[in-house]
């Protein structure tokens, strides 16, 4: 009989998803639905002091924008329930009394200050400090007199003799020494459980059979290894993914800049991009595939193509990523992500919403630009000269590009050439070709009227390429700026004048 596999996403909702755990999700994600299994979104927030509902709505909503669905969990609920640790205190303490009852946990007096000097006298020593199990020495009587006496206790996890093996599909065979290993504490004094135990605890019970996370917890494993033999559970198979670093080989963090699924949402990149992107940090499908869709990667995943070494974030490549994703797109899809950005920029109007001029023509300038855009707001910077009544000339252009002498007359026979253009030849080789002739036959560098058209065009000193800017802009819509930029030159004080 084969068991269906069952996957979980276990954030510690301690801060924003960030992309390592972004990734981490998705590749259990990715596993739970090429094998037609379970996967489960499980909040280990026992940590009260530094979880907030805030952050797992925004863990929540990271998760959602990516597409990562969950079977049990936050909203959905399921059989395993709840899904929130905070809610699951009880289990961890029927837990913990069977770990005592059988001999595999103890009681722990000791209180902070009194491990504290003894591990500063140890160090002193230069000697490494493991607990020195002063309380599991102690005697029957001298524990139940201090139990009755109301000092806090913590529960510790007695570490047997031997060795701990596991196998990582990631990593391979791991084997350590008990020898090395702490007795860990499995519930604070407060009652609330350490990651180690509810980890696991929660893995029995929601029957979990795959835990795939990152590297950072390889160390952890060994002990969880040892919980799930003293609970009389069968462990279930480990992957451990490589962590996310960035081009200098230091773990990815705020100082390489974005991190969290929010911002680079909010920096125009789209869910699909991203997913593509995550997958292949530590993934690869074989044969050099790049481009994948969502379904493709779901065919190909698994846990065997990840690799151990280090996954190395690199912006560029996102970059080409998102470019790609966004070519895939048709323009009326890309209309409808980019409508809050166009509104927020006072350049949406309502006849873009329905069928129409309007929105084809809308479509037509966003697949101009579309092999350009990296980002999504790229279609607001560059599509902004197409979408507005009037450019208003920034001063810098103004400055740089048109304080020429006799450049209105200039701009003048260039518009009255574009003007004379039949509108089938209003294309951008002819646009081109036309300016540089009246350059030519005015013994003005092609330059000076480039640069003045594009301001008259876009305000600025920076534009996709101009021609195809010119071909889509129209011939109506050209000679009317080239004209409001004659006007302009009208008025400004001669150019001797200046000093
Ligand atoms: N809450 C842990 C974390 O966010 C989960 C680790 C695990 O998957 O076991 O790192």
């Amino acid at each position: 009989m084969s068991v269906i596999p069952r996957l979980r996403f276990a954030p510690s909702p301690t801060g924003l998803l960030h992309i390592g755990g972004a990734r981490t999700a998705l590749f259990n994600w990715l596993y739970a639905r090429r094998h037609g299994g379970v996967f489960v979104l499980r909040i280990e927030d026992t940590d009260t002091r530094r979880s907030s509902e805030d952050l797992v709505a925004g863990i929540l909503s990271g998760l959602r924008w990516l597409g990562i669905d969950w079977d049990e969990g936050p909203g959905v609920n399921g059989p395993h329930g709840p899904y929130f640790q905070s809610a699951r205190l009880e289990n961890y303490r029927v837990a913990v009394d069977q770990l005592v009852a059988s001999g595999h946990a103890y009681f722990c007096f000791c209180q902070p200050e009194e491990l504290k000097e003894r591990r500063e006298a140890a160090q002193a020593k230069h000697a490494g400090w493991m607990y020195d199990r002063a309380c599991l020495h102690r005697s029957d009587k001298a524990l139940a007199q201090l139990k009755s006496a109301g000092i806090p206790h913590a529960i510790r996890f007695k570490v047997p003799k031997g060795r701990t093996r596991f196998d990582d599909v990631v990593r391979g065979s791991i084997e350590v020494d008990n020898a090395t290993i702490d007795d860990f504490v499995i519930l604070r004094s407060d009652g609330r459980p350490t990651y180690h135990l509810s980890v696991v605890v929660d893995d029995v019970d929601m029957a979990i059979t795959h835990v795939v996370r990152g590297d950072d917890h390889t160390s952890n494993t060994p002990k969880h290894v040892l919980l799930y033999e003293a609970l009389n559970a069968p462990p279930p198979k480990f992957a451990h993914v490589p962590l996310i670093f960035g081009a200098d080989r230091k773990r990815l963090s705020k100082r390489h800049g974005a991190t969290s699924v929010a911002e680079f949402q909010h920096m125009g990149y789209l869910p699909d991009a991203l997913v593509n992107f995550l997958a292949l940090l530590g993934w690869s499908p074989g044969e050099d595939r790049e481009m994948l869709t969502r379904d493709a990667m779901v065919q190909a995943f698994t846990l065997e193509g990840v690799s151990g070494g280090n996954a190395v974030f690199d912006q560029k490549k996102l970059d080409w990523f998102n470019s790609r994703h966004i070519e895939l797109l048709q323009a009326d899809e890309i209309i409808d992500k980019i409508q809050p950005l166009l509104e927020e920029s006072r350049l949406w109007r309502e006849e873009y919403a329905s069928v129409g001029d309007s929105r084809t023509w809308l479509a037509s300038i966003i697949n101009l630009l579309k092999s350009r855009a990296t980002v999504l707001p790229d279609f607001i910077e560059y599509g902004r000269p197409f979408l507005v009544d009037e450019v208003t000339y920034e001063p810098e252009a103004v400055k740089k590009r048109l304080l020429v002498v006799g450049l209105a007359d200039h701009v003048a026979a260039l518009r009255e050439a574009y003007a004379a253009l039949e509108e089938d030849r209003f294309d951008s080789s002819s646009l081109e070709r036309v300016l540089r002739s009246i350059a030519d036959s005015r013994s003005i560098k092609a330059g000076v009227l480039i640069h003045a058209t594009r301001v008259a065009m876009t305000g600025t000193t920076v534009s996709p390429s101009l021609f195809e800017m010119v071909e889509l802009m129209g011939r109506a819509k050209t000679t009317s700026r080239l004209k409001a930029l004659e006007q302009f030159l009208a008025e400004q004080p001669p150019l001797d004048s200046l000093s």
